[in-house]
């Protein structure tokens, strides 16, 4: 089997550890390298913590999710509810995709009610396109084969599922012991039950695609079904 790199860009630590997370379990669970790179670390979503407490809370609560599976966890230091879709911030992360040459890159999708998710998710798609031009860079151009968008409460205007990969029970168990490191996951900031939301999720695209759960991605360019 050759090993798969998987990179999942979100914008606050944790989004991508709730959309992506069980793909990664999956994958990590299978020897592929695993990555969690959120562009901020989402300091501002505590109604009582200030958001110097909160980053520190935030980036121990995504280090310990992504070492329970097994997964790489990197941060950038933009502001929460201030991320730019600049240039200077598509290629920093075009570096990082450079670097770590994803054979699978997981993004945003477009339409989402929160700013920073659909500056993410731009910042993403431009970092791919930066990443495989030659520049004059010590880092060779990496081609990113498969990109796709994961499924968001946030971000569902026009989501439209193309792909559904099985989560099979090692890994929903995994991502479910792991996930809950989370407090906002937990429904400790503004109670929305993450956790309980995106569980369901998962078997109820386990029903559509005939298996017991599953994720669901929205994809641009492959013609869906096509194994991630
Ligand atoms: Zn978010």
């Amino acid at each position: 089997m050759s090993k798969k790199t998987y990179l999942a860009i979100g914008a606050h630590i944790g989004d991508m550890d709730l959309t992506a997370g069980p793909l990664l379990a999956k994958a990590s669970l299978a020897g592929h390298r695993t990555c969690f790179l959120a562009l901020t670390p989402g300091e501002r979503g505590h109604p009582k913590l200030s958001p110097h407490e909160y980053k520190k809370q935030k980036i121990k609560e995504g280090k310990t999710f992504a070492e329970r599976l097994g997964s790489e966890f990197k941060v950038l230091d933009h502001s929460d509810g201030f991320l730019e879709s600049d240039q200077k911030t598509q290629l920093e992360v075009a570096d990082i995709i450079r670097d770590m040459k994803p054979d699978v890159v997981i993004a945003h999708w477009n339409d989402s009610i929160h700013s920073d998710h659909r500056h993410a998710s731009t910042i993403a798609e431009q970092a791919r396109f930066y990443a495989g031009l030659p520049m004059k860079h010590d880092l060779p151009r990496h081609g990113v084969k498969r990109f796709v968008y994961a499924e968001n409460w946030e971000d569902q205007e026009n989501f439209a599922a193309r792909s559904y990969v099985e989560i099979p029970d090692e890994a929903f168990t995994l991502w479910h012991e792991s996930i809950q490191v989370h407090a906002f996951a937990r429904g400790e900031t503004y109670g929305f039950m993450y956790i309980d939301y995106y569980s369901g999720l998962m078997r109820s695209k386990g029903c559509l695609a005939g298996v017991k759960r599953a994720c669901a991605f929205a994809d641009k360019e492959a013609p869906g079904l096509e194994k991630l």
